[in-house]
């Protein structure tokens, strides 16, 4: 039993071992990446919740792994995360997609998503400004999503950090409201302009009566505090239904439009002023 025990405790150090080595290896080939310029971008429509007409598109990273293929953002943006790569590649991402919707029509917003870490950096604000000074995109065009963590990491910092690219014209969003900790009080005390409902309380609709008591909670309180709500993740007419009645302004989801490289959305991006 003793040597069994020996035994295994090796191979579950080995295991580390292999875990730790491989986590390191893709350390080193997504800094690669980033030096190539090998990330991508996706973009997701995102519709008005009365009419569907597009009023924009989310920005979505997407790394293709020259050896193992296609890498969830779930695990290298965390990954980015922990070892502080996260600010070149949120860099990278916000400049990428600014260029990017400083083509489409001025009627049409980027939604960028804006990591913890990066507003660990105080200079945020500044790179956000010099971004939109670069690529020309006006600042009412750029919508910067954050989740309620960057709220409890350090909360007199982050509401500084919000108001200062609030007062630039840039809209801010709280993305994936309701998996969090975020109270009535600390969402009255942030600025942000929208909630983006998570699209597990969406998915239930139809499923779990719960589902449709808090999304119309959600929505009443978008409207109590002047914020716009986003409906995330609607992939079912019926779900599309519910929310249109209950006058949930913005809906983003499969129905619509899966992320995808800009080019395939290239018929609805035209400039009114072209045509
Ligand atoms: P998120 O910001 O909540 O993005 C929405 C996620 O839901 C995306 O997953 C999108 O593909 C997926 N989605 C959209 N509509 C539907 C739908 O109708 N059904 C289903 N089942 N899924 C839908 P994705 O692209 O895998 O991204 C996952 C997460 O990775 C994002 O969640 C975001 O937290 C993070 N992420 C992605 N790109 C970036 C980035 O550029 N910067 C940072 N910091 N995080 C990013
Ligand atoms: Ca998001
Ligand atoms: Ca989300
Ligand atoms: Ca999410």
């Amino acid at each position: 039993a003793k040597a069994e025990g020996r035994g295994t405790y090796r191979v579950f150090a080995a295991d580390m071992d292999e875990e730790a080595e491989e986590r390191r290896v893709l350390e080193s080939d997504l800094r690669q990446a980033l030096a190539d310029n090998a990330l991508n971008l996706y973009y997701q429509p995102q519709v008005d919740g009365a009419s569907g007409v597009l009023v924009g598109f989310e920005a979505l990273v997407r790394w293709t792994h020259p050896v193992r293929g296609e890498i969830p953002p779930s695990v290298f943006v965390a990954l980015a995360e922990e070892t502080g790569l996260i600010i070149t590649l949120g860099d990278w991402v916000l400049r990428e997609a600014c260029r990017e919707a400083a083509t489409w029509a001025p009627s049409l917003k980027v939604a960028v998503n804006l990591s913890p870490r990066q507003f660990q950096k105080p200079d945020l604000p500044e790179t956000v400004l010099a971004v939109l000074a670069q690529t020309g995109l006006s600042p009412d065009r750029l919508e910067l999503e954050v989740t309620e963590s960057v709220i409890i990491n350090d909360m007199a910092r982050a509401i500084s950090i919000l108001r200062r690219l609030k007062g630039f014209g840039v809209r801010i969003s709280m993305d994936d409201f309701g998996t969090g900790y975020a109270s009535l009080a600390t969402l009255q005390a942030f600025p942000f302009d929208k909630m983006k409902i998570d699209r597990s309380f969406v998915a239930q609709l139809g499923v779990d009566p719960q589902a449709a008591v808090i999304v119309r909670a959600v929505l009443s309180l978008g409207r109590s505090l002047r914020m716009g709500v986003v409906a995330e993740g609607v992939e079912t007419s019926a779900q599309r239904r519910f929310l249109a009645d209950e006058a949930c302004g913005e809906m983003q989801g499969y129905l619509f439009g899966k992320p995808r490289p800009i080019g395939d959305y290239a018929e609805m991006l035209c400039c009114p002023d072209e045509s």
